[in-house]
């Protein structure tokens, strides 16, 4: 299904991030060995009745890496290469993500090894409500609650919540976020991600002096993320020169129309094939001259063989874990700057933050109440990963990862640990 393999191992990296970060802030030992391992780690055997009549087993994980701060709180990846060290390091990930936008949720993540571009949607719903309910001893409203990643949406989320609402006797729609609206989603969960990474490029451009009418835009991966960060920048004035996604990469130096391909991406399911634009090669995307370049696909797209030939002015980290520590070091000797993962996508669990309230308190905000609420918190988040990446003289990324292991670190100094 892919073009390209996902690189490396993404537990190393988020291991990396998390012990330079620590060393940076002198984290005592006591609460690094407290925070740095998963709480509860699930592997799961999920058969599924195909439409053939076999049945076939995918295997599934649940991670919940930390429930310190409240419940844990991450989404699930169906992928052909989802592996157990993969969900660990997401969901760790989500535990420092939740934290330096500072809302009440440890971390967690889930998914299954599968190949969903190949199964019909009676499978996928069958394997979904299946996986549901072998990792149904972890979610809860209070406890676990999962979301859209990689190939899920929120007809995955219904599936979820029905499953779970069965085993209750009555409808739980705080178990997921990013439902359907009718079901109790939030509005402007769907795009809240991208419109979370735009008010993170918004402010990076702000305290770079740099326009974002005119500037240049690469966007790897045109999914929901991708695509809704591209059409708010599009409409920003910004000009998308070129964008890619599994099966392919259209360029075109004055820039794409993003609705037209929207357009076509909906009715394809491709961006492939779009007029007025060249194909290129998946990697020339990432070292194309550009102002911002937003790889917003899958882990380690950027590493050291591909990193100094970057040649971006700034890198909005919309996907997790794009960057892997060894190219870290060439862009920062570069002077590319970056908008971390745990910061540029942190809008995507923020307004799931906001369906859950709205869910646990029988309400429902308008739009326009969610979309100011979230540039606050991006906002906000934003100018305080800044604040220390200049008082402390260390990278972004560091930074980040300092405020969020901080803020997890002092929950835990407060708590104590039993017994
Ligand atoms: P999605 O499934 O909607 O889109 C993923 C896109 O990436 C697809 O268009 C796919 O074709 C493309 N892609 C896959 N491999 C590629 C490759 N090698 N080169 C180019 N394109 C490729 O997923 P999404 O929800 O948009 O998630 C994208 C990233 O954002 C992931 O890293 C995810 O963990 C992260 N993220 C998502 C959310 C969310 O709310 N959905 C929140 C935070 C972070």
């Amino acid at each position: 299904m892919l073009t390209t393999k996902i690189k490396g191992n993404a537990y190393d990296v988020a291991i990396e991030n998390f012990d330079a970060a620590a060393d940076a802030m002198a984290l005592d030992s006591a609460t690094r060995e407290i925070i740095k391992y998963p709480e509860r780690v699930l592997a799961v055997s999920v058969p599924v009745r195909m439409d053939d009549g076999r049945i076939h087993h995918f295997d599934g994980y649940r991670v919940q890496y930390s429930s310190v701060r409240g419940p844990a709180k991450g989404g699930i990846r169906y992928h052909p290469q989802v592996t157990l060290d993969e969900v660990k390091a997401l969901a760790m990930w989500m535990t420092w993500k939740c934290a330096v936008v500072n809302i009440p949720f440890g971390g967690a993540k889930g998914g299954i090894a599968c190949d969903p571009k190949h199964m019909s949607q009676g499978e996928l719903e069958r394997m979904t409500r299946r996986y549901t309910s072998a990792i149904l001893p972890l979610i809860g409203p209070d406890q676990d609650i999962p979301a859209p990643d990689v190939y899920t949406n929120a007809q995955t989320m219904a599936w979820i919540m029905d499953t779970y609402s069965a085993t209750k006797g009555y409808a739980v729609p705080g178990v997921v976020t990013g439902k359907p609206i009718c079901l109790g989603g939030s509005l402007g969960r769907n795009e809240a991600t991208g419109r979370g990474v735009f008010y993170a490029i918004q402010s990076a451009c702000e305290h770079l002096h740099m326009g974002l009418k005119g500037a240049t835009v690469a966007v790897q991966g045109f999914g929901n993320v991708g695509s809704i960060t591209a059409q708010m920048l599009h409409e920003a004035g910004a000009k998308v020169i070129a964008v890619s996604d599994s099966t392919g990469c259209v360029y075109n130096p004055h820039g794409l129309d993003i609705p037209a391909l929207m357009h076509l991406k909906a009715l394809t399911g491709r961006v492939e094939g779009f007029p007025e634009a060249e194909s290129i090669a998946h990697d020339e995307l990432l070292t194309m001259t550009c102002d911002i370049l937003v790889p917003a696909a899958l882990e380690n797209a950027i590493d050291e063989d591909n990193a100094s030939a970057v040649r971006a002015r700034m890198i909005a980290e919309a996907a997790n874990g794009p960057v892997t520590p060894a190219a870290d070091k060439v862009l920062e000797s570069m002077g590319v700057f970056q908008i971390p993962d745990i910061l540029c996508n942190a809008g995507g669990v923020t307004v799931s933050y906001f369906e859950w309230v709205q869910n646990e308190q029988h309400l429902f905000w308008e739009s326009q109440d969610v979309y100011s609420r979230l540039e606050r918190v991006m906002k906000t988040a934003f100018r305080d990963v800044l604040n220390l990446h200049e008082e402390r003289n260390v990278p972004m990324r560091i930074a980040a990862n300092m405020l969020g292991i901080g803020r997890v670190a002092e929950a835990v100094r407060l708590r104590g640990f039993c017994p």
